[in-house]
């Protein structure tokens, strides 16, 4: 398959270093606050990857995808709440689990916390190999990394050191690239902050030690596979994440570097600092599905930017309805006797829809790809050209597409899960016939209507009432 890297700022051949597993790592979420569709779009489209490596490039994976628990803003939102960090960040997490099993993303294999005292250990041990190295210096009981020490410094997001003032210094966690300089691995005990004491002096992590201390100890030697997040980590996210891992051991971090460019609101940039944030449970509540989220996700290649709008998810609905009533209609289709020529036709847009993927993840061809094929076999079942065995054929293909996008599989998880739960439904059904039965026919139509506005239509007959999706 190929990718572009980051690193190289070119397209290249991907493969894993050694053997047929691929070592990789995705910046998870900061968990201060629900993830909001803007970072999901992210997971998704690493989700995607993860996805085709695995099964159609036929890699094994082992992917880490962190929980950042403590930081300046999970501190700083987890003090305004009065809510101890771990509380405060456990909402948060379950929240992410919830809407990840909501848009259908595979569980990586690890998703490690930073307060985990193991991870602690591991970040304050490569520290120390960062002070053993002459990397870092101390100040106020902060260590700090000296990138003046690192020549290479700079190097991933194309950062011209020449004009960076030696000696200064910054604390905060984020920061642009025209305030580079020396950043905080380990910070000095504040009052209110939680503090751990594990060989660098007492204090807490910076943002960016997490992430190269958990990669390594989970994905063991350097250099892992590859490494993914949204673009703005490029820096000083994973600038600073290559300078410390690189540093302490001397060895490349990670051989590729896969970015996602944002999901944009009105023009700019989703985040929960502008306030412009819709999140997937908003979503949901406006009536649309996951897996027309999801859809929209995978409808634009990752490195261009996508504009959200409530049309767009509509589009989106209408797109994966046709889909899901053309597999539909396959089931109608009876007749005996296969067809060659669909054979070929199913045969032709597997090798197309493999090639866009592993062409850098080209997910919106490989979509064209899907709906080209649609449009033949429509024409083909038209014309009588399609038997039972061509169904099953065309079905399998889509099955195939579907274990890299996910959004079929899910939309039949949702028609299978009613959006109101089954005991509720049965019983307002009863209610409803108790009310019948009173004759207080105004409160049973406000019954029906109340769960008409949920998705659920009620069909009545002489045997019953039955309900069923809208
Ligand atoms: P954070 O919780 O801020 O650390 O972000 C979690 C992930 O979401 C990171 O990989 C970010 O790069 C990514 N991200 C944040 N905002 C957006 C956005 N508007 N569009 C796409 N990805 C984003
Ligand atoms: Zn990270």
């Amino acid at each position: 398959m190929r990718l572009y890297n980051t690193l190289s700022r070119r397209v290249e051949d991907f493969r894993p270093s050694a053997g047929n597993l691929v070592r990789m790592y995705s910046c998870g979420l900061t968990v201060y606050a629900r993830g909001h569709i803007g970072n999901f779009r992210t997971f998704t489209c690493i989700d995607a990857l993860r996805r085709t490596l695995r099964y159609q490039e036929g890699f094994e994976i082992r992917q880490v995808m962190n929980f950042t628990d403590v930081d300046d803003r999970t501190i700083a939102e987890s003090q305004k709440a009065g809510v101890p960090l771990r509380e405060y960040t456990d909402r948060f997490i379950a929240a992410f689990l919830e809407d990840s099993a909501t848009l259908g993303l595979e569980r990586p294999e690890a998703m490690p916390r930073a307060t985990d005292e193991a991870n602690l250990r591991a970040m304050t041990g490569m520290i120390q190999q960062l002070e053993a190295n002459g990397h870092t210096y101390r100040s106020d009981g902060s260590v700090y990394f000296k990138i003046s020490t690192l020549p290479q410094y700079g190097r991933l997001s194309h950062l011209d050191v020449a004009g960076i003032k030696a000696g200064a210094r910054v604390d905060a966690d984020k920061y642009s690239k025209e305030d580079a300089r020396d950043f905080v691995l380990w910070k000095a005990a504040q009052p209110g902050e939680p503090t751990w004491d594990f060989g660098v002096g007492p204090g807490r992590p910076g943002w960016h030690i997490e992430c190269s201390a958990m990669a390594l100890r989970l994905l063991g030697e350097p250099p892992i596979d590859l490494h993914a997040g949204g673009v703005d980590l490029v820096f000083p996210h994973h600038e600073n994440e290559i300078a410390q891992a690189e540093g302490a051991t001397g060895r490349p971090f990670s051989r590729f570097w896969m970015h996602v460019e944002f999901l944009n609101l009105d023009q700019e940039k989703m985040s929960k600092s502008l306030g412009n944030i819709f999140t997937v449970p908003d979503v949901l509540q406006r009536g649309y599905r996951a897996s027309a989220l999801r859809y929209l996700y995978l409808s634009v290649h990752y490195r261009k930017q996508l504009k959200f709008t409530w049309e767009s998810l509509d589009q989106a609905e209408e797109a994966l309805t046709r889909l899901m009533d053309f597999l539909a209609r396959l089931d109608t289709v009876t007749a005996p006797g296969g067809h060659a020529a669909v054979a070929a036709r199913v045969a032709e847009a597997r090798r197309a829809f493999a090639d866009w993927m592993a062409d850098d993840l080209n997910t919106a061809g490989a979509l064209g790809v899907m709906f080209e094929l649609v449009r033949a076999m429509n024409a083909a079942i038209d014309a009588g050209e399609v038997g039972a065995p061509d169904a099953a054929v065309i079905r399998e293909a889509f099955d195939e597409f579907d274990r890299v996008l996910g959004f079929i599989t899910l939309r039949r998880a949702e028609e299978a899960t009613p959006p109101v739960p089954v005991e509720t439904i049965e019983r307002l059904i009863e209610e409803r016939r108790i009310a019948r039965r009173q004759r207080n026919f105004a409160e049973a139509d406000r019954l029906r209507a109340e769960l008409e506005a949920q998705g659920i239509l009620l069909e009545d007959s002489p045997t019953g009432t039955r309900w069923k999706r809208k």
